[in-house]
């Protein structure tokens, strides 16, 4: 494939996402730099053929590399890896990329700022290759939807903040990893609408679980139930890909001891991501303030253990597992 960026890209974060997002750009053929602050991280995609880098600091020098993405945790992260001491905004003599694309979910208002900042004050290095239609480097925030499955089958959706010029850039590298990239409007419109989608979400899996709990205490089998729920009006991703309740499906968390899938670490930030913004923006959010108590309490229930969100239907409302088929037919 021939991209607008071709040449070497740029990868920062290579944890349960950004591996198998980067993992598929090495199978388009494009050679890839990774910079990861765990060795371990870096190794595997070594194995699988990409360059290892020793900071963003060197990618964002070092010739050739024409776009980075990040994959990383948090707003603190996403900072400290362009602006810390050794970030890709410290790069002597100007960037060699000029395409940014930060994939994390974090605060939109940091990524307002540093869009700002890049378009304001870096430079590119003598020679970079240019985003059509922008003098210097350009930033975009994109991040996911979709989650591990998503990324490794390369079917993640992108929601999109940035310039015209910066997405349209963008959106042939990150087709490589995704199946639809959306263009929300500026520099943290992406980050509003993962932030929207991800509160929603929280509150959905609160609200299967939360019925499917009540209608096991009744004596009715979650399964049964739930095949009720996905041939009427609770039908949602909730109750019919992504069932919380222990042998209902197959290959989802719930099946195996809610390991794997989407933190519930992560969706406790992602809602105080949403809390933040409700703040700012005077919007009431009494679902989100629950969810976020909620999903809290499944925290301090899994003892510090990684765990995904849907252990809520265990951990906050003690629900019972499947028996394993409809009773009484
Ligand atoms: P992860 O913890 O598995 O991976 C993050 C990686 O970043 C780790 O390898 C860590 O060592 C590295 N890292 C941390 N700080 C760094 C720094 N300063 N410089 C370089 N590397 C650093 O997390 P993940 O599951 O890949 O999620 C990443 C982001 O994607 C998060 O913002 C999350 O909210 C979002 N997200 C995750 C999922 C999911 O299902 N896991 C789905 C959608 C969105």
């Amino acid at each position: 494939m021939v991209l607008d960026m071709q040449g070497t890209i740029g990868f920062i974060g290579v944890g349960n996402m950004g591996a198998p997002m980067a993992a598929n750009l090495l199978k388009s053929g494009l050679p890839v730099l990774v910079f990861d602050r765990n060795p371990a991280a870096v190794d595997k995609l070594v194995k699988l053929g990409a360059r290892a880098a020793s900071s963003p600091q060197e990618m964002g020098e070092t010739p050739g590399v024409t776009a980075i993405m990040s994959m990383l945790p948090s707003t603190d992260h996403v900072a400290d890896a362009y602006e810390g001491p050794q970030g890709l905004l410290k790069a002597a003599g100007g960037l060699q990329p000029s395409l940014l694309i930060d994939s994390s979910t974090i605060l939109p208002t940091y990524t307002a700022e540093l869009a700002a900042r890049i378009a304001t004050y870096s430079m590119l290095a003598p020679g970079a290759r240019k985003v059509a239609g922008a003098p210097g480097p350009v930033f975009v925030d994109a991040p996911v939807s979709g989650g591990v499955i998503g990324a490794v089958a390369g079917t993640l959706t992108f929601m999109c903040g940035g310039s015209a010029a910066g997405v349209r850039a963008a959106k042939p590298l990150l087709q490589l990893m995704g199946k639809a990239v959306e263009h929300l409007g500026d520099p943290g419109a992406g980050q509003v609408a993962k932030i929207c989608n991800n509160l929603a979400m929280a509150i959905q899996m609160a609200a299967v679980s939360e019925a499917l709990a009540l209608g096991a205490a009744m004596g009715l089998d979650p399964a049964a139930l739930t095949q009720v729920f996905n041939s009427s009006s609770a039908r949602c991703w909730s109750s019919q890909v992504y069932n919380p309740v222990p042998g209902v499906l197959p290959d989802v968390p719930s099946a195996h001891e809610y390991r794997g899938g989407f933190n519930a670490g992560f969706m406790s930030k992602d809602l105080r991501l949403a809390l933040q913004l409700a703040g700012s923006a005077k919007q009431p959010l009494p679902m989100g303030e629950r969810a976020a108590q909620l999903y809290q309490q499944v925290l301090d229930a899994s003892g510090g253990e990684p765990v995904d969100f849907g252990a809520i239907y265990k951990f906050v409302y003690n629900g019972r597992p499947s028996n394993g088929g409809v009773k009484g037919n």
